[in-house]
């Protein structure tokens, strides 16, 4: 019985993917290929066409993985190194593949063609290599079992890659094949920093680690959002739920209610379902924010069961002429400040005659900003049945950031004041 893998680690190789800007592709399907056998990718890297450097990236990945995957480089030319590069990482000699030779010459004399000498390269295989071969070109691949570790040798382009890595799931590789494999869960946070968030769960994290069965965690940043994932390994998927699902519901304890789900759903698709269930409608009253909060609200299919509509009430005269702010207000306030944000919510609200009103007025910069309301101020107001409330915000960032940011605040606002909390005291 050989030892199952657990580790892998993916190589692509060619110097177009690094100066010319060629995206790898290639790595990211090996990898969920081999997830699918529970062996995960630890590392990836991209090396170019150099021989020195490909050893080297051959030698460190054998360091810490157990089965090494590369992609490119086993074309015809000069610059194809993989072959050259893998057999003196493993200190092994190259032989000329007389089948594998054959076959190269029969392709180009059904072209009628002559095979160039440089072809011949092709046909050479790591001592104690065998051969893959590849139906869609002329450059086969290689598979090396060293026992209880596997170097794989693919070619680059993805119509030649991809049914040779097919071919060794079902084989070599599939033989090698985890009982375990990782299992995961995630979380999402909004409102709060990443700091603030992994301050919260450091105490847990240890405790994750010591336990049974073993939790990893990560922190992801995303635009007004947090996300955490739990990852444990293990071949044991009853136990795996029921320790993650312990976890999940232990950060979001600690987290409280600035964790919005702990499903993969979004904001938008949250405060709708929230919105559905509330029997309320909802309308928008847009300052500085352009629209953006009626378009996230309607990347969400069904979003009509709830969304009426609203207007972008950018100008002082238009905040007024559709919204109904009193110029007074506006004069006495200025248009961003809490009382036109409230009356901009009011107003949607009213004109569109739903339960609910969202008003955002703020500042985007880079200019307009003054001591009093930098850029980045925002006032986001909520009018709903039950509350009126008002956020005041702070965002560092440029344009873009700043009204991304106001946007996941409105939604995050009315998902709060939706199950019942405070809409402005949880952000921080
Ligand atoms: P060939 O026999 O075609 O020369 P090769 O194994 O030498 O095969 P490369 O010359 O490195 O492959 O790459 C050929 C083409 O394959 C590239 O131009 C690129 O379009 C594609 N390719 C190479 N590597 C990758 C990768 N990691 N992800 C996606 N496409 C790739
Ligand atoms: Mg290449």
């Amino acid at each position: 019985m050989p030892t199952a893998f657990a580790r892998a680690e993916t190589i692509a190789v060619g110097s177009e993917l690094l100066a010319l800007g060629r995206t790898d592709t290639n790595s990211g399907v090996i990898a969920g290929r081999l997830a699918s056998l529970g062996i995960d990718v630890v590392a990836r890297s991209i090396v170019g066409d150099q021989l020195a450097h490909l050893e080297l990236a051959v030698r460190t990945a054998l360091q810490r993985a157990d089965v090494v995957m590369l992609t490119g480089g086993l074309g015809p030319t000069e610059d194809d190194l993989t072959r050259q590069a893998v057999a003196a990482a493993l200190g092994r000699t190259l032989h000329e593949d007389p089948v594998q030779l054959a076959r190269i010459e029969e392709r180009f004399s059904k072209r009628g063609l002559p095979m160039p000498d440089i072809n011949r390269r092709q046909a050479l295989l790591i001592e104690g290599a065998v051969r893959l071969d590849n139906p869609n070109g002329t450059a086969p691949g290689q598979w090396i079992d060293l026992g209880d570790q596997a170097i794989a040798l693919l070619p680059g382009p993805p119509r030649e890659m991809v049914p040779m890595l097919d071919g060794l799931v079902a084989g070599a590789l599939g033989a090698r094949a985890s009982a375990a494999c990782t299992h995961s869960r995630g979380l999402r946070v909004a409102g709060r920093s990443e700091s603030s968030v992994e301050a919260t769960l450091l105490p847990l994290y240890a405790k994750w680690r010591e336990g049974s069965l073993p939790i990893e965690a990560t922190i992801l940043a995303a635009l007004g959002r947090i996300e955490l994932y739990l990852f444990v390994r293990t071949a044991d998927a009853a136990a795996a739920g029921a320790v993650l699902d312990q976890a999940i519901a232990e950060a979001a304890d600690a987290l409280g209610a600035s964790v919005y789900t702990t499903r993969d759903e979004s904001l938008e698709e949250l405060a709708g379902r929230l919105l559905s269930e509330a029997g309320w409608r909802v309308a928008v009253a847009e300052s500085c924010t352009g629209g953006m909060l009626a378009a996230r609200m309607t990347d969400v299919p069904g979003s009509s069961a709830w969304l009426d509509g609203g207007v972008i009430a950018y100008s002082n005269a238009l905040k007024t002429v559709l919204a109904d702010v009193p110029p007074a207000l506006i004069a006495e306030h200025g248009a961003v400040s809490e009382p036109v944000a409230l009356a901009l919510a009011a107003g949607a609200r009213a004109r569109c005659s739903t339960q609910v009103g969202i008003g955002i007025t703020g500042i985007a910069g880079p200019d307009g900003g003054t001591d009093a309301k930098p850029v980045g101020t925002v006032f986001i107001a909520l009018h709903t049945p039950r509350v009126i409330a008002c956020r005041q915000a702070r965002f560092v960032g440029d344009r873009a950031v700043v009204r991304q940011q106001s946007v996941s605040a409105a939604l995050d606002m009315l998902r709060l004041a939706l199950t019942g909390h405070d809409p402005v005291g949880l952000a921080r």
